[in-house]
């Protein structure tokens, strides 16, 4: 079966090739990259969230600021009716005063709740801050990783697209359902051809049945070991 062969020249430039990209994929300096990219995107959410926690809270802020002044001027209102329009026996005293009270407790509770929003707001801008000051730190050593990487790289990428282009003009004539199994086939296992050698798979040493060593044989169709799944090829 001649497309076989063609597919199986194809198949030692087409792992070359990818030998070099996985070695690029796996430079420690680019996983230290990913990593140092993946926690910018953390901080960067980080961020987010407590901007938005920020601005829950100056909403928070304007109402309670509102209630209190409704307050002081409730508390104004009832002291100035406590001066020009003094109450006229103890019991209507005694409500002014139940009511000047209420008001006072519900300025305290306001002025409470408006110091604990002003913590939060310290803790907010001081968190926000470490977050900017790591983010800014990461993304620098991020930019100087990356042009490490680039120069260390580049010769590599070079190689790389070499190998890719001789990889590819191998693949031209190849039929495109078998380039198909093929791929399909890498993506379980690797390297996806093997050659029968003495009736078994090179791949994983077993004994191939003898149906498939007859289809082999008759090179009509596409037969897959049964074990490891691999192209088998006479
Ligand atoms: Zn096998």
């Amino acid at each position: 079966m001649e497309a076989m062969e063609m597919l199986w020249s194809y198949m030692k430039e087409d792992m070359k090739a990818d030998r070099v990209n996985n070695e690029l994929r796996s430079s420690p300096l680019r996983q230290k990259l990913e990593k140092t990219r993946d926690y910018i995107l953390e901080q960067q959410k980080s961020y987010k969230l407590i901007e938005e926690q920020v601005a829950i809270h100056a909403d928070r802020k304007d109402a309670i600021q509102d209630a209190l002044t409704r307050a002081k001027d409730q508390l104004d209102n009832l002291l100035n009716t406590f001066e020009t329009n003094p109450p006229k026996d103890e019991e209507s005293a005694a409500e002014l005063l139940a009511e000047a009270e209420h008001c006072r407790r519900n300025l305290s509770s306001y002025e409470q709740e408006l110091r604990r929003i002003q913590k939060d707001a310290t803790d907010f801008s001081q968190r926000s801050a470490t977050i900017r000051n790591s983010t800014v730190r990461a993304r620098r050593e991020f930019d100087q990783m990356k042009e490490t990487y680039t120069a260390e790289s580049e010769q590599r990428k070079q190689e790389y697209a070499a190998l890719r282009k001789a990889a590819d003009a191998k693949a031209v004539g190849i039929p495109y359902d078998l380039m198909a199994v093929y791929n399909s086939v890498k993506r379980q296992i690797t390297p996806p051809m093997a050659r029968l050698v003495n009736g078994q798979c090179s791949g994983c040493n077993t004994s191939q049945p003898s149906a498939a060593l007859r289809k082999i044989d008759a090179g009509k169709e596409i037969v897959e070991c049964e074990t490891c799944g691999r192209i088998l090829i006479k």
